[in-house]
């Protein structure tokens, strides 16, 4: 059978693992990491993926995007350069780039892939990610949720274990909060909860906005006026954020509008940090909340509480942790890694293999998902109800069937409109399609409709109607979100990114250190800055010749002097994966 990767296809940062000899491993990238940044750039009209496009953001924010996961599913482009992209292409060049990445290690052409979502990814996001693994070239043949990824290596490296899990997943952007029960390999996902739009993200937005005001600046003005202030606003406030583990007060420098940094500074203390995204941390706890209710769990009957993502670092997190279930998370695996890890594991339960054949699990819907119905009070028909026909945390796959009946005589049109969300009223809940039956049979008002949905394991729906008294089926895999593709489309899209030329990877580790040189200069002062730019040009010029002893003197001179100037250049640009 095909290898199947597994793939954590991440709003900041993605990963690539394989399950091998028994186990799941990490793949690395052409640059030897396992974080690979999710950021596309453009330099000299080449693609340029991960740390280097990341670092490019800062000095070129117009030839760089990043952060496009937050737009799947939407109609958002995002312009990089000259070229357009929507969200589900430039995740496609990602996921392009890691499989290429896993078929150098491999030795071989990779073609199918478990990708990991958001637990709480609703029903367009899902498809966007189906979808961009279609258009880099890969059959997507499962997307599972991501605590889910991380509950099955905790669950595969402790089959024999008889406990509770609870996994907190904080990444950059989006939050997800599962409960699991392990038993005698058996895994059982009870409850799942989570907001897609919360992460560490927003944590750096609100340190930026508030920096900015403190300055006597506008943030909305800044991020859609001067995005070269903003991407550095937003480097320094992401560096500030993280210096908050071992600082009581960090100071943040407020660069001009070419994102240079001026003389003006603003500090910020830890209480201030509090200050300023606790509403953030109130959105945290809701989820975690919910799904004790959920899975009617005591938070003292969590045997353990898995911290997963990046954001987790924060002590805000941790303590909010501490406090709630009055013991420390635990962390036995990578927080940045346990996801694609994970994907793996799934890949070797699809194709099973022989390390996982004593494992079984079972996952669940997060959200209800239900129609519209009108209610009737007296002689008043209300309209806009929400009726939920499956409801949240049912066991996957689910199908169930609830019966509406018709509101007029000869009623002969009927619109089965799809909602996600636990509000009572249906305008409060997400809408994610529609299923419009125009053939209804003449019969008086009270006709029987049956409305079956079916959830499946990829978490994708699939809306089903029949009317007995006609005999007759109508179905929907929905597909009314904004950026549905049909095949011709796809094809288009598949086109698009295989005509892209990518940097030549071998020399993309180089080009990485230039980009990152260049995005220090803007934090230098005018005598720092004139010999770091000097190196720059002998690096560049060193870079271009061909000639490897001149090459490699110059890099050595350029990386001693970022170190000196207090700006290391790190291979490994997150720090995270030691
Ligand atoms: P995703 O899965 O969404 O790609 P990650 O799990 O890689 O995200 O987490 C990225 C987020 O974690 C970012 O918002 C980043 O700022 C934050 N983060 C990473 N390390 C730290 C740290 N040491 N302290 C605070 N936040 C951190
Ligand atoms: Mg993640």
């Amino acid at each position: 059978m095909e290898t199947i990767i597994g793939i954590d296809l991440g709003t900041t940062n993605s990963l690539c693992a394989v399950f091998k000899d028994g186990k799941p491993i990490l793949i690395p990238n052409s640059e030897g990491q396992f974080l690979t940044p999710s950021a596309v750039g453009m330099v000299d009209e080449k693609v340029i993926v991960g740390a280097a496009a990341k670092d490019l953001k800062v000095n070129k924010p117009e030839l760089a995007a990043l952060y496009f996961k937050r737009n799947m599913g939407t109609d958002s482009d995002f312009k990089i350069g000259k070229k357009v992209f929507n969200a589900p292409e430039l995740s496609a060049v990602i996921l392009k780039t890691l499989k290429e990445d896993a078929e150098k290690f491999l030795g071989h052409e990779v073609k199918d892939a478990v990708i990991t979502v958001p637990a709480y990814f609703n029903d367009h996001q899902r498809k966007a990610t189906k979808l961009a693994g279609k258009i880099a070239g890969l059959n997507v043949k499962r997307i599972i949720n991501e605590p889910t990824a991380a509950a099955l290596v905790y669950g595969f490296h402790d089959q024999d274990a008889d406990k509770k899990l609870m996994i907190i997943d904080l990444g950059g952007g989006t939050f997800d909060v599962t409960i699991m029960e392990i038993f005698e390999g058996s895994l059982e996902i009870t409850s799942t909860a989570g907001e897609s739009f919360l992460g560490g993200e927003d944590f750096t937005f609100r340190m930026a906005a508030w920096t900015l005001q403190q300055a006597g600046m506008n943030f909305e003005m800044v991020e859609f006026r001067k995005p070269e202030l903003m991407a550095r606003m937003l480097k320094l406030c992401e560096k500030a954020k993280r210096s908050f583990a071992d600082k009581e007060e960090v100071e943040i420098s407020i660069p001009d509008e070419k994102g240079e940094l001026t003389d003006q500074k603003i500090s910020m203390s830890s209480e201030q940090f509090t200050e300023i995204t606790a509403e953030l941390m109130k959105r945290l706890e809701k989820p975690v909340i919910r799904a004790l209710r959920d899975s009617e769990t005591l938070p003292d009957e969590v045997d353990e509480v898995i911290l997963v993502g990046g954001a987790t670092r924060m002590s805000l997190v941790t303590d909010f942790i501490k406090n709630l279930f009055k013991k420390d998370p635990c962390c036995e695996y990578n927080p940045d890694q346990v996801v694609a890890l994970g994907a793996a594991v799934q890949a070797a339960l699809i194709k099973d293999d022989q390390a996982v054949e004593d494992m079984v699990m079972t996952d669940v819907c997060p959200f209800s998902l239900g129609t519209e119905v009108t209610k009737v009070f007296g002689h008043q028909n209300q309209d806009g109800y929400f009726l939920p026909v499956i409801h949240r945390n049912s066991v996957i796959p689910v199908s169930r069937e609830e019966v509406v009946y018709t509101m007029y005589d000869n009623q002969r049109q009927l619109n089965i409109e799809v909602f996600q969300g636990e509000a009572r009223k249906v305008k409060d809940n997400i809408q994610l399609g529609e299923l419009k039956i125009d053939d209804l049979p003449k019969h008086p008002k009270g006709m029987p409709i049956h409305v079956r949905f079916s959830y499946d394991m990829n978490g994708i729906l699939e809306v089903e109607v029949f009317i007995p008294e006609s005999g007759k089926k109508y179905s929907t895999v929905l597909t009314n979100h904004a950026k549905h593709l049909d095949e011709d489309d796809l094809q288009e899209a598949v086109e698009k990114i295989q005509k892209l030329k990518f940097y030549p990877r071998d020399d993309l580790r180089n080009r990485r250190l230039l980009l990152f040189a260049e995005s220090v200069v803007g934090e230098l002062n005018v005598y720092e800055r004139q010999s770091l730019e000097e190196l720059i040009d002998t690096f560049e010029t060193a870079l271009n010749s061909g000639d490897k002893d001149y090459f490699e003197s110059t890099q050595n001179h350029l990386l001693v002097k970022l170190s000196s100037l207090g700006h290391p250049y790190k291979s490994n640009p997150e720090g995270l994966t030691e």
